[in-house]
């Protein structure tokens, strides 16, 4: 009898947004509303910005002659996005990284579910809680439900912020601006995790999917800001929220070619070289149509109009932070994050503060409790939504609370 891998057993039902759906699903069918406002999973709703689109036209329009017909393309991406990201997103930030450091792919969520794929099973795993929940979930698939994942408490004593281990930790996984509190790190802060890292020889992943809602200049926007993080740390990027990229598809990893792991016997391996060797086995390449839409984000043209679809959707998360907050509610995030996150009124959990706002203000909102243990008694409203729905959303709110 063939069997399967019985980790999958260790995972809950189901993926959290598909919890929420098949719930919105069950109200409407029972009201059938039409007003029902989403502020609960972290799609952006604005369309693609015209430097984009026509980025993409032009490589559709190429792909139809036999001269300039693409077939596969390389594996770790073609260097015209490399080069750019190298360039815009680093290099004039006074950072770093070369093209070939440079891995794209088809989306963070494949990236840090993947990147499991070049370490051993037997790492002691840190993830925050609460987090995106992907990271806890592939390290379940991949290990299973063992001893070797340790959970860091980021509660509101803490700030929602992690303290280092007091134990062993081989590879920890940080998020800044955090999904779902919204909490940033410090640069001091961050610095503390690298030199943690490079003192106990760990390596840190880190997730820097909504770098764009940094507003704050004090506050990274690359763990490679830090000194030496280049020898401790990947960094995984994305343009689904930075860019409108959800639907699209585009993110990219950085594994600097410092990254070294040791052997037991001594000698030093490259995580650079092991990235490279996945990914030309299990991935064929980003699409080329939307490799050329990426291209575009780094334009003159397209750098302006991703800033001002970033500078919509923080209009938003001001509204929600606000507002909330003139209400005398207890609220984080959504100063350098589209997430605004906050205590439940009436010391409701998260789930009953969920069903109250669907129930009596139509909204759509993610329980805490989804995130991790530490989320419970919380809830993460998102900022992509229309100013409109935005601002029904906090009338509803005001009306019922
Ligand atoms: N990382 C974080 C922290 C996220 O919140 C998300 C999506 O919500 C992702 C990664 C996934 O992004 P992508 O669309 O690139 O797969």
């Amino acid at each position: 009898m063939f069997r399967i891998n019985e980790n999958f057993l260790n995972l809950s039902e189901s993926y959290l947004f598909n919890q929420i759906s098949k719930k919105v699903d069950d109200f409407i069918s029972y009201k059938p509303v039409t007003d029902l406002i989403r502020l609960g999973i972290g799609d952006v709703t604005l369309p693609l910005p015209s430097s984009i689109v026509r980025s993409m036209h032009s490589a559709v329009n190429e792909m139809s002659t036999i001269e300039t017909f693409r077939g596969y393309g390389p594996e770790q991406g073609y260097s015209f996005l490399r080069e750019r990201i190298a360039e815009v997103d680093y290099s004039q930030r006074g950072i770093n990284v070369s093209p070939d450091e440079i891995f794209i792919s088809d989306g963070s969520k494949s990236d840090t579910g993947n990147i499991g794929d070049i370490l051993g099973d037997d790492n002691v795993i840190a993830i925050t809680d609460p987090v995106y929940p992907v990271y806890l979930d592939t390290t379940i698939m991949r290990i299973g439900k063992s001893g070797k994942i340790l959970l860091l408490n980021c509660d509101e004593e803490r700030g929602f912020l992690p303290e280092l281990p007091n134990e062993h930790v081989d590879v920890v996984y940080l998020c800044y601006p955090n999904n779902p509190t919204g909490t940033v790190m410090t640069k001091q802060e961050l610095k503390k995790w690298v030199e943690w890292s490079l003192e106990n020889g760990s390596l840190i992943l880190f997730d820097a999917a909504y770098e764009a809602y940094i507003q704050d200049e004090n506050i990274p926007k690359s763990i490679y800001e830090i000194e030496n993080a280049d020898k401790c740390a990947i960094e995984f990027r994305s343009f689904s929220k930075n860019a409108g990229f959800t639907g699209l598809r585009c993110s990219f990893t950085v594994v600097p070619k410092s990254l070294m792991s040791k052997l037991k016997n001594g000698s030093e391996v490259s995580l650079n070289n092991l990235w490279k060797r996945r990914q030309s086995t299990k991935f064929n390449g980003t699409d080329y149509i939307v490799q050329r839409a990426a291209e575009a984000v780094y334009t003159a043209e397209g750098q302006i109009e991703v800033g001002e679809m970033v500078n919509y959707y923080m209009h938003n998360a001001s509204i929600i932070r606000n507002s909330l907050l003139m209400k005398g509610w207890t609220v984080f995030g959504g100063e350098n994050s589209p997430y605004v996150w906050l205590k439940c009124p009436h010391e409701l959990d998260s789930w009953a503060f969920f069903d109250q706002l669907l129930n009596n203000c139509h909204i759509v909102g993610t329980p805490g409790v989804g995130f991790g243990s530490n989320g419970q008694g919380y809830f993460r409203m998102t900022a992509f939504n229309s100013h409109e729905k935005t601002e029904e959303a906090i009338r509803r709110i005001n009306t019922n609370y």
